[in-house]
Formats: C-alpha cells, structure tokens, sequence
C-alpha cells in the first residue's frame, strides 16, 4: 500500500494513507477522530471483535449495571455527525504482519495499512479456579449477564478491593441484593495504594449500606457447592454467596502479539511505546490500556485509567498525522459509590505523606492531600468537585508556565 511518491507527514504515514486501527474502544476510537480533527484525508478503518459500536466503559459498573443506562448512554460516536470511519465488528485480530503491513482477523481477511494502531484493551483477570456463576466485567455481555442475576434474592461475593469491585458491590447492595461481602487483600481497601484515610473512608461508607467485608486475606478459588457458590480465601476462610463478582484487575489483551513482531513488557504482556505511541516497529503504534508507554514503565504515569487512553490517543493521533500533540495533564481518575464521587488527581503513587485537609473520615466527606518531600503532588475528594477542579486547572496554568519559561 506504501507509494513512495506520496506525501507523508513526519511520522511516515503517507496523507491519504491507510490508518487501521485494532480495537473499538476507547483509545481506538478516540485515535481516529484525532486523525480525523487533525485533517487525516485517507481512509481509517477500525477493526472490533465485539459486535457493539465503539463504546464507554465506566458506567458498565455504575449505572449500566444498576439498569439505569442502557447501551445507547455508552456509544461513543455521535450518531448525529458520525466519523468518516469504517468499521468491522466481531472478528478478532489473530495475527499482526510488520512486511507487508497489516492485521489478519479471525474471519480469515487480511487488512493491509500505511500504519496500525493498536488499541485492544484489556481482558479481566480470573482466579484460576472459577464456579458456574462467577462473573468478571470487563464489557457490555459481561455487564449484560450479571445485571440480569443481581436482584434482590441474591448473596454476592465480590473478590477485588479495587474500585471496579467496590463500585460493583455499592451497585449490588444498591439493588437491593440480600448481601454484598467484599473480599479484599486489604482491611482498608485501597490503604496501600491511596493511603490509610482513604482507605478507612471507603470501608466506612460501604460498612453504612450494610455491605460485609471478608478477612483480609487473597481469594483462592471458587467452587460449586449445594445451593450456590463457595468462595475460598487463602487464608482458609470461606464466604457462601449465589453470585461471584471477579475484579481482580486485568491484563492487556496482547496474546495475539505473542509471535514477536512487537516487544512486549515480560511481566504484564503490554506493548511497549515510546511517549508518543510508537513501538519501534515501522509503521506501528499501541495506545490504552494494552500499551505501557515509556512514562508508565518509569512509574511516572498510572496504567489502566480512562484519562490515561483518551489522552494518549490524542498525542498519538497528532504524532501519527503531523500536528503538535497536547502535552500531558497530571493524571486524573474517577470512581462513583452510592451518591459519593471519588476523584484523585496528580502524582499520587510518588507520595510519601498522605494529610486530611478537610473533612472526615466518618461522613464521607473529605479532602486529602499527597505530599513529596514537603510539595503537594496530588489530591484526593470525597464529593469535593470544586476543589479537584480547581487543582487540576491550577496545574494545567502550572505546567503552562514551565512550558513558556
Ligand atoms: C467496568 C469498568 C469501569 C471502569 N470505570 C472507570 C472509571 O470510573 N474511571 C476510570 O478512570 N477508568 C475506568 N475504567 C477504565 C477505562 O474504561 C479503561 O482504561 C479504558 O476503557 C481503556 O480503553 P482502551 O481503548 O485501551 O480499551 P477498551 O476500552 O477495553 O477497548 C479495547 C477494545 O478492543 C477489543 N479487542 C481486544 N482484543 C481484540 C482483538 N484481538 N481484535 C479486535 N479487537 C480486540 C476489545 O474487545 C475492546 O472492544 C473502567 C473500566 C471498566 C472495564
């Protein structure tokens, strides 16, 4: 497909050349209406192996889940003004080819390209023993068959402290379920990683709703016993539900890249990416939550936020089609639990003080600040959506500044 006489942008993709991007989600998505808002006259195509349209996924464990939005809250393309974009759903990328370029799927087409983006997500983890009605959630079908069981008759179990499970359990026991018990590796979920207060907030808001929480030990397994599931925890003990919820993180969705075209990070499977997407390979670029650019693999920049892929797809899509890409926002995410918003921004995971500035533990309404050797990195609110805006925007004039200087 590469004509030499073409024009091509600094990247090496010729201007009327084929795009083709692998995954229709997220980062996907959000890489070709860059290439589009950046001017990008050639073709684009996006490749999906789910049948939905390109979709959101945070609210598959808010309200997609509780049954108060439904699929067409989640599209992401504007049906109004849709992009210039073609794309085939339900068939998955098998095979990636570096000479010539291009992606087989597994209706046996092969697609050829001027550049392939990669964008494919990530897979939810299993433990690796699982019952019959052990669930993950990872997209729509998965969000789909659990909706359809959680109702008010129904125990569930909830293996994860992460906010994907917490966010599942404030769901279950807003649903009326007959229990909710968390099994969390941590008595505070998410001490370690955000530090004790947050931590002993999260457990107190869920507590208040009359959610349980199991030991904290690591889960084990699950099996089928007599009238449900049994959920068995490393440290032996054992929590009776009818329903399991696995959300126990998940992995980049990268087997398909394991014949070594591409290099991959030994432990996760990520692609590894300089800071603007590219893997090395002519021609080829990964961005989202499959990809670990160089920023992330330096710790700098966390992994698995809705954030981190929108703003990726935006410096890759401006890098692949010659335009200046946005600089980098200090990083942000979300969480929604009952009628609580958690919002964290900044370098939160450099932190080596963690101190309430406002607020309390006790009636879920607190601030916290993140401190490195004295200097603020990072906030965190309970319901504080004015104060974590106005940081963030402080931040944006901040880095502003540094830029100009
Ligand atoms: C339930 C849930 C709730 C979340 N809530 C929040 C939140 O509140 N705040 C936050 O910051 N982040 C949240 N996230 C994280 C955020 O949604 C992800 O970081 C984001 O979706 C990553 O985008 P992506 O495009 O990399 O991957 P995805 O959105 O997963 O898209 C990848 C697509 O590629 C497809 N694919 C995979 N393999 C192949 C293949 N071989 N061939 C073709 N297609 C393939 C997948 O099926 C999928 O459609 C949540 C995630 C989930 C699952």
């Amino acid at each position: 497909m590469l004509d030499s006489s073409m024009t091509m942008y600094g990247a090496g993709l010729p201007v009327d050349g084929h795009l083709l991007i692998v995954g229709a989600g997220l980062a996907g998505y959000h890489v070709a209406r860059g290439a589009r808002a950046n001017g990008h006259q050639g073709p684009i195509t996006v490749l999906g192996d789910e049948l939905h349209p390109a979709y959101d996924r945070p609210a598959l464990s808010k309200a997609f889940l509780s049954g108060a939005a439904g699929i067409e809250h989640l599209v992401l393309d504007d049906p109004e003004n849709p992009l210039d974009v073609t794309w085939f759903g339900g068939a998955a990328a098998e095979r990636l080819s570096a000479e010539p370029l291009g992606v087989e799927t597994s209706d046996g087409r092969f697609h050829d390209a001027d550049a392939v983006v990669i964008a494919t997500g990530a897979q939810a983890s299993r433990l690796p023993l699982s019952g019959q009605a052990t669930f993950v959630l990872r997209n729509i079908d998965d969000a789909l068959a659990l909706r359809s069981r959680v109702v008010e008759d129904q125990r569930i179990a909830i293996v994860g402290g992460g906010f994907l499970a917490l966010e599942a359990g404030a769901t279950c026991a807003e649903r009326g379920a007959a229990s909710v018990t968390v099994a969390a590796g941590e008595h505070h979920p998410g001490a370690a990683r955000l530090g004790a207060p947050v931590g002993e907030a999260v457990r107190l808001l869920h507590e208040r709703r009359g959610v349980h929480f199991a030991p904290p030990s690591r889960a084990a397994s699950v099996r089928d016993v007599p009238g449900g599931q049994e959920l068995v925890l490393a440290d032996g003990h054992t929590v009776e539900a009818d329903i399991v919820i696995c959300a126990i993180g998940a992995t980049p969705a990268t087997a398909w890249l394991r014949d070594g075209v591409l290099s991959l990070d030994p432990t996760s499977g990520a692609v590894l990416c300089d800071d603007t997407g590219f893997t090395g390979m002519p021609g080829i670029w990964a961005a989202g939550d499959c990809a670990q650019w160089a920023s992330q693999a330096s710790g700098l920049r966390p992994v698995g936020q809705w954030q981190e892929a929108v703003e990726q797809a935006g410096i890759l899509s401006a890098s692949l089609t010659g335009a200046a890409p946005a600089p980098f926002q200090e990083p942000y995410f979300w969480s929604e639990q009952y009628d609580v918003k958690i919002q964290g921004a900044g370098r939160i995971s450099q932190a080596d003080e963690v101190r309430v500035i406002d607020g309390s533990i006790e009636t879920a309404d607190l601030l916290v600040s993140y401190l490195r050797e004295g200097a603020e990195v990072g906030i965190l609110g309970f319901n504080r959506l004015r104060e974590v805006k106005r940081w963030r925007k402080q931040r944006q004039v901040r880095a502003a500044d540094v830029l100009v200087a």
